[in-house]
């Protein structure tokens, strides 16, 4: 997965289009206020880019809008700084184009590499060629002053704001990614490396304060017989549909993740074992008594569940009570399936 999806650069290549937009207005008037008029209609040619900029992201011609704002950026800062004079400060400008050629999404990788070399040279170029020349506009000192700290402080900001829109997108990426790595894709149920984070958790807390944790370990009753014999797609329905009805079963502080193929953990904290089988036989019940349409297989479906409960004991590890509840599952299957089946709460038995 990229770090900056296209559409975030495409996004951001709007977002300049405005700010630049916007920015260029302000120069305009500043210039059509003291008397620099050729200045001033640069700026105008520049507005009319930044407008172009941004329509071209707007209808996903990213390559070109990005081409339209390096030229523009090294163009006006060219001319900018060869008729007004270096130390204006319109040269920043142009290193402000390193970063964002960098996380851009421009592909062959070449065409980056060749933007920023360029844009690099460029730069120096007009270093070595401005920097001690007196330029053709003498305009006074006090304005050129103005100018190049309004400079300064304008791509101070720009790359605060370059810098944070990167740090948002590496945050929104980190976080889809960690979606991706604790979830189920069939059942978007948390899958087994979810739940066994939460369950740490958990007993963490329990070992603070003395509360229950109970653990339901829910098993479909012969589920093989449903992908023999409707199909392995109307099989994943399945697993679907008693997935939600799983979750609709859960209150807020409780959790439910796919164990494993046709298996089911629900993890209930503050839940004595009265609480636990409250919960599992109302699971039971819904599953029992849902009807489950699978299209393109004529007649409804049916399935139960068998579910084994247990309550961690005091001192035991949550991989204990697990294994307990899943032999009383197994207690279930075998006393003919569809039941709620217990692990002793008691530690003699
Ligand atoms: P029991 O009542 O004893 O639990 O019988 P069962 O048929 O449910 O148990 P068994 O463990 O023999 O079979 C589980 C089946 O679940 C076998 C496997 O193909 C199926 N299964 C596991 N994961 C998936 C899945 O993601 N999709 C589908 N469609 N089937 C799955
Ligand atoms: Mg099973
Ligand atoms: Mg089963």
């Amino acid at each position: 997965m990229d770090v900056v999806h296209p559409e975030a650069f495409r996004a951001l290549l709007q977002g300049i289009g405005i700010i630049a937009g916007v920015t260029h207005v302000a120069f305009c008037a500043l210039f059509f206020w003291a008397h620099v008029a050729p200045l001033a209609y640069v700026n105008i040619a520049s507005v009319l880019s930044y407008v172009w900029v941004f329509e071209l992201a707007r209808r996903g011609h990213v390559a070109r809008a990005w081409a339209v704002t390096v030229l523009e950026v090294l163009g006006h800062a060219i001319l900018a700084v060869s008729v007004i004079g270096w130390d204006t400060g319109f040269h920043y400008y142009i290193l402000l184009v390193i970063p964002v050629a960098v996380i851009s999404t421009i592909r062959p990788v070449i065409l980056k590499a060749i933007t920023v070399v360029g844009v690099m040279m460029s730069y120096l170029a007009l270093d070595i060629v401005l920097r001690h020349r007196e330029p053709p506009s003498a305009l006074p000192a006090v304005f050129i002053d103005g100018l190049h700290y309004f400079n300064v402080v304008g791509v101070m900001i720009i790359l605060i704001f370059l810098a944070g829109y990167y740090y948002y997108l590496i945050d929104k990426a980190t976080k889809a990614l960690r979606d991706m790595a604790l979830s189920d894709p069939l059942t978007q149920l948390r899958n087994r490396r979810a739940i066994t984070e939460m369950i740490r958790r958990e007993e963490s807390r329990l070992r603070r304060g003395q509360h229950h944790l109970s653990f339901i370990l829910c098993d479909l009753d012969h589920f093989k017989v449903i992908n023999d014999s409707k199909g392995h797609d109307a099989g994943d329905e399945v697993l679907k549909v008693v997935s939600k009805t799983l979750a609709s079963c859960m209150r807020d502080v409780d959790f439910v993740a796919r164990w494993g193929g046709e298996e089911f953990l629900a993890v209930l904290p503050d839940t004595d074992p009265e609480g636990a089988k409250l919960v599992a036989e109302r699971i039971r019940r819904k599953v029992e008594n849902q009807v489950i349409d699978v299209a393109g297989i004529g007649e409804p479906l049916k399935v139960t569940m068998t579910l084994g409960v247990a309550t961690l004991r005091p001192g035991e590890g949550a991989e204990q009570a697990i294994i307990r509840a899943d032999a009383a599952l197994y207690e279930g299957k075998h006393q003919g399936r569809n039941r709620v089946a217990f692990a002793s709460f008691a530690l003699n038995s």
